[in-house]
Formats: structure tokens, sequence, C-alpha cells
């Protein structure tokens, strides 16, 4: 059964219109990726300095690169194709997430997400509720949950490059 539609699979599979528009898909997909990531490295510099061009270093969680699965309806965008891209421009730096997004920036105590009056949580915000904090004394306890988990990558980014090991609140190897 197999053997005879053997022909007929490989007609269609490997028909000339299809090949065509394999290729093409392939080619597209390389150029937007391309332009994704030129975008990204441009949308850095521009806010790291508007007088001249500067040369980001870029800290990409090592925990994002999970292929393929959705996490309660959000695609996450999975694979190295990425860091890739951007290695070939610029320095790339794999920065473990431990913590990054339940740690308050300003005092390094840990976040809690807000709930609503009818019990509903709001998991994109991170709430500080530490009396003793600056962002809480600046009535600023409430930040965005991706915004202040971009600023902790960075943070434990740069200290791991400059000292050679991550800062305690986002070391997994220790107790904070
Ligand atoms: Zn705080």
């Amino acid at each position: 059964m197999q053997v005879q539609a053997r022909k007929t699979l490989r007609a269609f599979y490997w028909s000339p219109k299809r090949v065509n528009e394999k290729r093409t898909a392939e080619l597209w997909d390389s150029n937007i990726k391309d332009k994704i990531a030129s975008t990204e490295r441009e949308f850095v510099s521009a806010a790291a300095s508007d007088t001249k061009k500067v040369l980001p270093i870029l800290c990409i969680g090592n925990q994002g690169t999970c292929v393929g699965s959705p996490i309660k309806g959000y695609a996450r965008r999975g694979g190295k194709w990425l860091l890739r891209r951007h290695g070939r421009y610029t320095t790339v730096a794999w920065t473990n997430e431990h913590r990054t997004s339940q740690t308050c920036v300003f005092c390094f105590e840990q976040v809690i997400r807000p709930t609503s009056d009818k019990g509903k949580v709001c998991n994109g915000t991170s709430l500080c509720i530490n009396p003793q904090c600056l962002a809480f004394k600046q009535g600023r306890a409430a930040q965005g949950r991706d915004k202040e988990a971009a600023m902790a990558i960075a943070l434990a980014g740069m200290s791991a490059m400059l000292n050679g090991k991550v800062i305690a609140p986002f070391n997994p190897h220790m107790d904070f």
C-alpha cells in the first residue's frame, strides 16, 4: 500500500510549486528575523545615547529558549535564533534569570502580584510592599513586571561581567 502511494505522495510533496513556496518562505523568514533583531539593537542604541551610536551589550535570559511551548495562552518566542542573529553584530551575554521577575530592583525584596477587589490577580504587575523601599516611598511601588524583570536581568548580567559573580539576590547558589 505504502509503495503504491509513494509516487503520488512524492509528486505532491516535491512538486516544483511546493518546493518554490517552501524556499521563498525560508528566505522571507530569515529576512524578517534579521529585521527584528536589527530593530531591537537600534532601539537599545538609541535609548542608550542620543548623540552617538553605541554598541549595546545584550543580556538575554537563558530560560526563554523554550521552543514552541505555549504558557497560559501566550506563545513564547522560542529557540536561539535571536541570540545568534544579535551575536553577529554585538556582544550577547547569557544571563541567569533566577528570581529576576520576583525581586524589586530598588530594595531586592520579594515583590507580590497585586489582587483586585474581585480577587483577580494581576500577573503583569510587580508590587513592592517593603515600606523602606525607595520606590515605595516615591509612590512607585507598582511597576510593570517585564520592565522590572528586564532591569533585574541587566543588573545580574552587569554584575557577572564586572565582578565575575552575580550579585546575591539573583544568584541561585546564594541564599538571600
Ligand atoms: Zn522595593
